[in-house]
């Protein structure tokens, strides 16, 4: 069967790297890629892919089934919506765009079109998120109430745009549109507050990071964080569970757990010396009140997410990442740029 043809608008970091990851695609196949720059459309030419003068040239050819968007953020709305109007299917980098409003205005005119539009949300398939997904669907640490999924390097911002507002830089958009996507795919609840701070250490007038505590009606709450001046870095993911605590150190996806046993109450802990004073509260469990276990195996998706795309532009099956997602985490960075300029909770924007 034929292969859906993809060519690639943006072909830096990620646009180039959309080669390899695509590569492994049954449904779907590349093209052909287009920049603006001189030096990227050698490369292009280079890597032996279809090279095309202008973006006219990309939408006016009838080979070409879709693109796929990997620019600065701040022009994937236009190309998205040229694109859904010259008859081609539309797979966008996230951010998909810097404002909710924008993206509104991309699947008005997809509706319009009755083309596919999806966003590039990959992190949905990183194996340590579906090992949390995992933990929290078959409760291996009880029932989860407390979330942390942080990201930290300490390189600073990278690139040119990313230091601009204008082009929809900053961490918010950048890396936290990904822990955000991850954290409303898996808690089965509507937010009921966010309050949050954003860091401007580096002194560039776009967030270098951010800290944003999220409370769902259910009870459940998540500290989301982000920083790119951290030397020393935290754990990737920390968990409390009503029966145990769960950490995955980092991407190597090494951690652990530990549970308590059902006979736990029967063992005390022995009192320890802290500092200048004694403590029971603060004393590690007694080993027969507890259990160490193996980080379960990750989630499976049932399909990737190029292949996913490919079979929803087919009719054959239903968006792995729909918009409506995509929309609602929008609003949740929206909610939490506002709760962090004026120092207040927000609430009441998750209908
Ligand atoms: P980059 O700066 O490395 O590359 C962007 C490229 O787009 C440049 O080569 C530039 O010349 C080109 N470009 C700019 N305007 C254009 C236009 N109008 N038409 C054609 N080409 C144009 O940036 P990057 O790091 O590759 O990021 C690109 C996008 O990919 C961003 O939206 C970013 O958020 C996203 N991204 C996603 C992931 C992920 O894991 N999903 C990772 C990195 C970046």
């Amino acid at each position: 069967m034929k292969k859906i043809r993809l060519v690639i608008i943006g072909f830096g970091g990620m646009g180039s790297y959309h080669v390899e990851l695509a590569g492994a695609s049954k449904d779907v196949e590349i093209l052909g890629a287009y920049d603006i720059d001189a030096v990227k459309q050698a490369e292009i030419k280079r890597r032996g892919l279809k090279a095309y003068a202008d973006y006219e040239a990309v939408l006016a050819d009838s080979e070409a089934d879709a693109v796929l968007i990997a620019t600065p953020n701040d022009v994937h709305k236009d190309l998205a919506i040229q694109a859904l109007k010259a008859g081609k299917h539309v797979l966008s980098e996230k951010p998909v765009t810097i404002a909710s409003a924008e993206l509104e205005e991309i699947l008005a005119v997809a509706e319009q079109t009755g083309k596919t539009f999806m966003v590039h949300q990959n992190r949905r398939w990183d194996e340590d998120f579906l090992m949390v997904r995992r933990m929290n669907r078959e409760k291996t640490i009880g029932e989860i109430f407390q979330i942390e999924s942080r990201v930290q390097g300490a390189n600073g911002i990278p690139g040119d745009w990313r230091h601009l507002k204008a082009q929809g830089g900053g961490m918010l958009l950048d890396w936290g549109v990904h822990l955000l996507d991850q954290l409303l795919f898996m808690v089965d609840s509507k937010i009921a507050s966010v309050s949050a701070d954003l860091s401007y250490v580096l002194g560039d007038e776009v967030d270098d990071g951010f800290s944003s505590t999220i409370r769902f009606e259910n009870g459940v709450t998540a500290l989301i964080e982000v920083g790119t001046t951290n030397f020393i870095k935290l754990p990737r993911w920390y968990l409390k569970g009503t029966s145990g605590t769960a950490v995955i150190e980092d991407w190597d996806l090494s951690g652990s757990i530990v549970k308590m046993v059902d006979t736990a109450e029967k063992v005390q802990p022995v009192p320890i010396k802290a500092g200048q004073g004694l403590t029971k509260t603060m004393a590690p469990p007694h080993e027969d009140a507890v259990e160490q276990l193996e980080l379960p195996k990750p989630d499976v998706l049932e399909q990737s997410l190029y292949d996913n795309f490919g079979d929803v532009i087919l009719g054959k099956a239903e968006p792995m990442i729909q918009n409506k997602e995509v929309l609602r985490v929008l609003r949740l960075i929206e909610a939490i740029f506002k709760a962090a300029e004026s120092n207040e909770v927000v609430k009441g924007f998750d209908k």
